[in-house]
């Protein structure tokens, strides 16, 4: 369906937006921009757009929401910051789009704990400008400013994750509103916990489509005492890759180690303006005591000369840390700069990182042979690395290319031991891998989430095919 007659579609059921309208007022829209804006991502899929859009203020709105759907058998798809990259807020079955930027409260910080709770809107940005004060930090760093209950639903991580790990490791505890309009929370705010089975972690990563998370508990860090990045360009990805794999497997404690291409290079040079070589390159950044950061960096710079690294460039004052930083938050608008008018198909693999060489090296083969351009980054402290696939897709050809480009390598990374997607989700976009990946691991998925969900009205069309 094209976007016009998805947006000329006449609401699904007039009672039910009678209805919310009665409970939200003005904070109900049918407005045609609002409806598109709240129907696509970040990515390449088409606008979905959904019948309504509620922008909700509590738990209990969410909660009053979703019983009203669950009452007229209407799909729910919670929005947080619309930056995802599979598809996921695509109201693939119409339905009434739940718009948490209204959910920004943050309720609670502990710092004798090193916790927080948050509502679900609140970004990761204002959480860390709201807690400068008080010397820690919350680390989860996907580049984009999404929300934080996106970040927890689409299991999200970033350049950070290789020392402070992903929204997996880092949630304690959730509020979440179910499909039948219960509340529940999951976790709490305990290190550990053997009491039954493990809910908040069922929830991080489902994108949506067994509950709508409105509160989250997270773990916080103290902001380090000295801080220290450097990029290194190497005369080849293998080079690169193999410093990577070595510093890693040597126990240093990196809190940033990233991968841009040549071709990556060549974007980000040219957007931020920086003064770097095309080549393949690294970026570190260590965290720790001034002795220890010193310690780290002397170890992964005799590393990298090993390696063939040309120098070790500095980022010493923290105004060129944010601009260096900057820039690989940005390299994925940089990509699309190369080709003006182009759109981005982002996807990421994520393999054992005694595999990553390889993977990398045969997926750059496949690429080379290709009239596509792609430009490859790289979390690569974790074995997690993405393409930008620049197409336009009103070009049957070239989707036709992006998507045996992309089977290739994601059956490339199965194969490892590794998985379709580290960090980015399943969305509708990487569903048919789930098979593969799990095998019968996917029935029992679809056994929770038809006991969570039996009418299938949480973001139906995603993550498992019901
Ligand atoms: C330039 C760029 C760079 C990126 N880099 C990274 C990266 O390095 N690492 C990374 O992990 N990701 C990255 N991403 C992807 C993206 O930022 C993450 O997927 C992010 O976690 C999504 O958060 P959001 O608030 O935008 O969620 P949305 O896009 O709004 O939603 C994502 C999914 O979660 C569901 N959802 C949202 N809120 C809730 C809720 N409260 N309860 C239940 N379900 C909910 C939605 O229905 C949807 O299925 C990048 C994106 C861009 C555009």
């Amino acid at each position: 369906m094209t976007a016009e007659a998805v947006l000329a579609r006449p609401p699904a059921d007039a009672a039910l937006i009678a209805e919310l309208r009665s409970l939200l007022g003005e904070r109900l829209s049918t407005a045609a921009a609002v409806r598109e804006h709240h129907g696509k991502d970040e990515s390449y899929h088409p606008v979905d757009p959904p019948d309504a859009v509620a922008f909700v203020q509590s738990t209990e709105e969410v909660a009053a929401v979703v019983s009203a759907c669950a009452r007229h058998d209407t799909p729910v798809i919670p929005f947080g910051t619309g930056t995802s990259l599979e598809g996921g807020v695509a109201a693939l079955r119409g339905g009434v789009c739940i718009d948490m930027s209204g959910m920004n409260a943050i309720l609670r910080v502990s710092p004798e704990d090193l916790d927080v709770t948050v509502q679900a809107g609140v970004t990761r940005k204002r959480l860390n400008e709201h807690l400068r004060d008080t010397g820690l930090f919350f680390p989860i760093d996907p580049g984009a400013d999404a929300s934080i209950g996106g970040m927890t639903s689409t299991r999200a991580s970033g350049t950070n994750a290789v020392r402070y790990g992903t929204m997996r490791e880092n949630v304690l505890g959730l509020t979440v509103v179910l499909a039948d309009g219960r509340i529940i929370k999951t976790g709490g705010r305990a290190r550990k916990s053997a009491a039954g089975y493990d809910l908040t972690r069922l929830f991080v990563g489902a994108e949506g489509t067994l509950g709508v998370i409105t509160e989250i508990t997270l773990r916080l860090y103290g902001i380090p005492e000295a801080i220290s990045s450097a990029v290194c360009p190497f005369p080849t990805i293998k080079d690169a890759v193999d410093t990577v794999i070595t510093v890693i497997q040597s126990g240093i404690p990196v809190a940033r180690i990233e991968l841009l291409d040549e071709v990556q290079m060549s974007a980000v040079v040219a957007y931020s303006k920086l003064d770097y070589a095309v080549m393949p390159t690294l970026f570190f950044e260590f965290h720790g005591t001034p002795a220890g950061v010193k310690e780290q960096a002397e170890m992964a710079s005799a590393i990298a000369a090993e390696y063939g690294g040309v120098s070790f460039q500095w980022a010493e004052k923290p105004e060129d840390r944010s601009r260096l930083w900057q820039a690989r938050h940005d390299a994925y608008y940089a990509a699309l700069a190369l080709r003006p008018g182009s759109r981005g198909w982002a996807t990421d693999v994520c393999v054992p990182i005694s595999r990553l060489a390889e993977c990398i090296v045969e997926t750059k083969a496949d690429l080379a042979q290709s009239s596509l351009m792609a430009p490859l980054v790289g979390h690569v402290g974790d074995g997690n690395f993405h393409l930008v696939y620049l197409i336009d897709p009103a070009k049957p050809d070239e989707m036709a290319e992006a998507t045996r480009l992309n089977e290739r390598m994601v059956m490339r990374a199965l194969a490892m031991g590794g998985t379709c997607t580290g960090e980015h989700g399943v969305g509708y976009g990487k569903m048919h891998f789930l098979p593969t990946e799990h095998g019968e691991g996917v029935s029992v998925m679809r056994t929770i989430k038809q006991s969570l969900d039996p009418r299938n009205i949480m973001n139906p069309g995603k993550v498992i095919a019901v």
